[in-house]
């Protein structure tokens, strides 16, 4: 069923979203990659994913805090793949600090690029999907949509805006063939979490150990963290034929941490 459809995957060079393109890429989605790299290290993703899965792959490097590019690199992806059936609004940062002290540019970049961007996204890709009467649009969120974490403000207020976002849209293309659903991974060994330990350590007080067994691992039951490749699996069945009435939803794959 996705053989052939094309998939914009952002923040898609590294962790949670290169998993999901290569779980696409192997469903036989044709995908626009996005993200920051290395050059070299780009290319050799894209020419792998290409690879492996006898699809075509470009890649973008458009910085989704800035609404001309996101609507540059839909253009440019309808140009030379021929439409975006899927998007996966998947970039996102961090930031640890507490709220009297969090530096004011680092929040208007966090809900640039984990809130406004999903919004210009699905902006731009509407109005193809509507034409083809198709489409999937799925938002990385976090459990911290759901709930809070102290020292993350700008995160948890940009996740839990995604979650609404998420569900307007939903209700806005329910008879249009379009589902858009979010995914609410709990902690994912990525350089995103690699990035924050030392400043979660240093914001409450702890060894970078600690962080690791206390405040991630410690808050997740089953006390492993979740897969980038499970992450890809939820990500193809939301595009299947099983979800098509799924929309709206929030999908939480966070080992119990919500449960509690
Ligand atoms: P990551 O740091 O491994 O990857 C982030 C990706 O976003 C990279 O490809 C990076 O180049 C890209 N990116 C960052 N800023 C960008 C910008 N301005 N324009 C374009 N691309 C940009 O992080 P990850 O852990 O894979 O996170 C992916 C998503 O999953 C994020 O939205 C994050 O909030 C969410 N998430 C992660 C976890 C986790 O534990 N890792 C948990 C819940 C949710």
């Amino acid at each position: 069923m996705l053989k052939n459809k094309v998939a914009l995957v952002t923040g898609s060079t590294s962790g949670i979203g290169l998993a999901i393109a290569e779980s696409l890429a192997q469903a036989g989605c044709h995908i626009m990659l996005n993200g920051f790299g290395e050059p070299s290290e780009v290319e050799s993703l894209r020419e792998g994913l290409s690879a492996r899965y006898g699809v075509n792959v470009f890649h973008c490097p458009a910085d989704v805090s800035q609404a001309s590019e996101v609507s540059m690199m839909v253009k440019t992806a309808e140009e030379l793949l021929g439409g975006v059936d899927i998007l996966v609004n998947n970039a996102g940062i961090q930031h640890v600090a507490p709220v009297e002290s969090f530096p004011a540019e680092r929040w208007d970049s966090i809900i640039a690029v984990n809130l406004s961007s999903v919004f210009h996204g699905i902006q731009n890709v509407l109005p193809g999907m509507k034409s083809r009467g198709w489409g999937r649009i799925i938002n990385v969120a976090s459990i911290h949509g759901q709930v809070a974490s102290p020292y993350k403000s700008a995160y948890v207020a940009a996740k839990h805006g995604v979650i609404g976002l998420t569900k307007t849209v939903a209700l806005e293309t329910a008879k249009s063939g379009i589902t858009c659903n979010a995914i609410c991974p709990g902690y994912v060994l990525t350089p995103l979490v690699e990035n924050q330990i030392a400043d979660t350590a240093k914001a409450r007080g702890l060894s970078e150990q600690q962080v690791m067994d206390e405040v991630l691992l410690g808050a997740q039951p089953t006390g492993r963290f979740t897969d980038v490749e499970d992450l890809g699996a939820m990500a193809v069945f939301l595009c299947g034929s099983a979800s098509r009435n799924i929309t709206g939803s929030v999908q939480v794959m966070d080992g119990g941490y919500t449960a509690q």
